[in-house]
């Protein structure tokens, strides 16, 4: 039996009030889409039915960038595609145009924007299937049932945050602009993904990001950026890496490494040490990096072969922020 894809209504508001203004007339049965690129393909494998669509497409004022002061200003309607080939971003925030420029293939990154990317959903071999397939199975905790394929025995989801944006924004201590009923807020990147695959972020009913907002980085602050996929486009990461330090007559200092693709939450390498950046230094990264990781059969790839690739990836994304 066909099955068709739920009828929904599509608003377009021009102004943020607007936008909030409809998401609260409608509650739970309105859901916001930017690019569209990750809404469309799950309204129709019926992981969610909104009645509505909030299109941010004709918000006025969301598609700026403001790189000349300080924090940088990053509007959610930017397109990847703005954002990888921007030679004063690619300057500015090098791991985050190369996270942004490995985003799918060519057209999703025309279409596909900064603020969906921050806010995608989390992704699951027994999640991202069509209905059939799913209903074939036994529905699971993210949607319509009970029980978590991957894990058996929990009672959480362990879907995986596959945006490739977040590793790098996390190391850049971003802070997402977020509006709703109670006007605007902001709030830091790493306190915005909780470790939930149903819903990863703290976004309440109503809430839309307008502005990711990043500190303007200091001039001996390297950072770099790493993935692992299938192939060399089109695909989501089957674990990322974003690496960020200070350099300063080859010592590296406050280094930070995010790791994700594993969890509902990217995670931060805890205790790593400072010293001569040379290959000691970043194999023992590297090995730090790979004790904090234990990949989950929750997407695609051997899950250890994920985590013995989590040292490599991290001397690539050094070897980027040194290139
Ligand atoms: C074949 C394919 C391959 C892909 N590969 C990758 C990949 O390698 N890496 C990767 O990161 N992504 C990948 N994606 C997912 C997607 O294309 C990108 O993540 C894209 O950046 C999503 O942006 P969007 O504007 O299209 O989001 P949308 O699809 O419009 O929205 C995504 C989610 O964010 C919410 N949302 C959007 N904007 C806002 C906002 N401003 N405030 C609050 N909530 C908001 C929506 O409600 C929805 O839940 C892939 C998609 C496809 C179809
Ligand atoms: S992790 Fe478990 S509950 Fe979550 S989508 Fe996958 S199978 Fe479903």
């Amino acid at each position: 039996m066909l099955r068709i894809a739920p009828t929904f209504t599509v608003e377009t508001p021009t102004t943020v009030d607007e936008v909030v203004a409809l998401l609260q007339r409608h509650g739970p049965e309105a859901r916001v889409v930017a690019g569209g690129t990750d809404v469309m393909p799950n309204l129709k494998h019926g992981l969610y039915e909104p009645k509505v669509l909030v299109s941010l497409g004709r918000v006025q004022g969301l598609d700026g960038l403001d790189l000349s002061g300080d924090p940088l200003s990053l509007g959610a309607l930017v397109t990847l595609h703005r954002l990888a080939e921007h030679p004063e971003v690619r300057h500015l925030l090098p791991s985050l145009a190369a996270a942004v420029g490995h985003v799918a293939g060519p057209q999703h990154r025309r279409m596909g924007t900064l603020g969906g990317n921050v806010c995608l959903d989390t992704r699951c071999v027994y999640i991202n299937q069509t209905y059939f397939w799913r209903e074939a199975l036994g529905f699971c905790i993210k949607k319509d049932g009970t029980e978590c394929h991957v894990t058996r025995t929990g009672k959480k989801c362990v879907a995986a945050a596959s945006n490739d944006s977040a590793p790098p924004l996390l190391t850049l201590d971003a802070r997402l602009e977020i509006v709703g009923v109670g006007g605007r807020r902001e709030v830091a990147l790493d306190d915005f993904y909780v470790n939930d695959g149903v819903k990863n972020n703290a976004l309440a009913q109503g809430e839309v990001v307008t502005r990711i907002l990043v500190p303007r980085p200091a001039p001996i602050r390297r950072f770099g950026f790493d993935k692992l996929r299938i192939r060399e486009s089109v695909d989501f990461p089957m674990l990322n890496v974003a690496v960020a330090f200070d350099l300063v007559d080859g010592q590296a200092r406050r280094p930070d490494i995010v790791v994700s693709a594993i969890a509902a939450r990217p995670r931060r390498v805890k205790g790593l040490p400072e010293g001569l950046l040379n290959h000691v230094l970043v194999a023992e990264w590297g090995e730090k990096a790979f004790q904090s990781t234990r990949p989950l059969p929750n997407i695609n790839g051997d899950v250890e072969w994920r985590r013995e690739m989590v040292p490599v990836l991290v001397r690539r994304a050094v070897a980027a922020a040194t290139e």
